[in-house]
């Protein structure tokens, strides 16, 4: 799960992270009244979404005066910024973050990552701040410090100096930026995240360590037990499709593609996507119905794939390992009565009663065409949305 910079603000403050003071705005005339309460002289009007890139994009923008906060966030409420990381629909801008300007002596990058060669969450620090950190991985390599923890001791202070005197600081910059990394470290470990960047981390002209951007990512498999966290939610960042899926506990990603898949297990979803692809057709999704799926999973996973308007076909692949090809075709054909069938549908059953299930889709009077192998259903699908 994401959350916005001022979330993620509101995180490092509460665990002593510093940051810079900054209110959050929803109207015009919240930003302005934030804007008075921060008082001046100088005002950051960030955009609030779910993406970096936003200070090219013209997401972030210096005030001088209210009158600036109040244009800025004029400007920027209700419009689509577009950044490098948006993908070319962009995003709507429904929150701004007022904050006061900082005076930047030197821009940092800072990143906690789980490196799974090593199975550590290790410290990235670069002297290239506000740089993309893929750019300096691939041409300067040798500009990212890293330093890989062990969890049973934790981030220790040798690895703080080691990093901090990496990044050219002074004795008393190292020391603060020992007790910025450790709180960050905390935060990183105490609410279960994938992922923490700080870019920049900025020295600032008096010598202190401040974050001036923060991207949290968390573990969605951990946030039952950070019910805070799920708090900062905002669904209006998220996939439409992705959130009705998880209500009924569908593992579902949307594609670029055109073909639908209804898929039981993860392994044979991600076979499926790839046979398509072998023959020279594009998955709209990855879905995975489940081990156990019932009629109503079966059904709402049909809803999910017939909304999305890019879908010209339907490939059902079904393993009936546990459940019953029977069970299976039932829920299909009562799913296809329920929401419809606007595109062609090619369903390939195996496994446990597969003749049964067969059987049941012949009879059913849907214009079901039945497949007997992974690659014959693919061909089929892929001829039915180019005929
Ligand atoms: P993004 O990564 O989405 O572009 P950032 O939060 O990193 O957004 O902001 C972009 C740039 O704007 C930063 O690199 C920094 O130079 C400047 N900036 C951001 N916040 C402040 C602030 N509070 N004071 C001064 N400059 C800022
Ligand atoms: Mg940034």
């Amino acid at each position: 799960m994401n959350i916005h910079e001022y979330q993620a603000k509101e995180i490092f403050r509460a665990n002593g992270v510093k940051v810079p003071r900054g209110i959050a705005a929803f109207s015009v005339d919240e930003a302005v009244k934030a804007a008075e309460e921060l008082g001046g002289p100088i005002w950051v009007v960030k955009a609030q979404i779910h993406a970096g890139g936003r200070g090219k994009a013209g997401g972030v923008k210096l005030a001088r005066s209210i009158e600036d906060v109040r244009a800025f966030a004029e400007g920027l409420l209700g419009t689509t910024l577009v950044t490098h990381q948006t993908g070319p629909e962009g995003k709507v801008v429904n929150r701004l973050y007022i904050e006061e300007g900082v005076d930047i002596a030197k821009e940092f990058y800072l990143g906690v990552v789980i490196d799974r060669a090593t199975d550590r969450v290790t410290f990235m620090a670069s002297t290239e701040g506000g740089v993309e950190i893929e750019t300096v991985a691939e041409e300067t390599p040798e500009k990212i410090l890293k330093a890989a923890i062990d969890p049973a001791v934790g981030l220790t202070a040798y690895q703080t100096r080691e990093l901090g005197f990496g990044l050219g600081l002074s004795g008393k910059q190292v020391r603060e930026f020992g007790r910025f990394a450790s709180g960050l470290y905390d935060v990183f470990t105490k609410t279960d995240c994938s992922l923490a960047e700080i870019n920049p981390l900025v020295l600032t002209g008096d010598g202190g360590i401040i974050a001036l951007d923060a991207k949290l990512n968390f573990d969605d498999n951990a946030l039952y037990r950070n019910k805070d966290i799920l708090e900062y939610r905002d669904l209006s960042e998220e996939d439409a499709q992705e959130i009705e899926a998880k209500k009924y506990d569908l593992s579902y990603i949307n594609l670029d593609g055109n073909i639908g898949c209804m898929v039981n297990g993860a392994g044979l979803a991600m076979a499926t996507m790839d046979i398509i692809k072998h023959y020279g057709g594009e998955p709209a999704n990855f879905l995975d119905v489940g081990g156990g799926a019932n009629e109503e999973k079966v059904a709402a996973a049909f809803r999910i794939i017939t909304a999305d308007e890019n879908v010209k076909g339907i490939f059902v692949n079904i393993f009936g390992g546990i459940m019953k090809c029977d069970v299976i075709a039932t829920g299909v054909i009562e799913a296809v009565k329920q929401v419809g069938l606007q595109v062609p549908l090619v369903v390939r059953l195996e496994g446990t009663n597969v003749e049964k299930g067969k059987q049941l889709l012949n009879d059913s009077g849907l214009d079901v065409i039945s497949a007997d192998s992974m690659a014959d259903g693919a061909k089929k699908i892929l001829n039915a949305i180019t005929a």
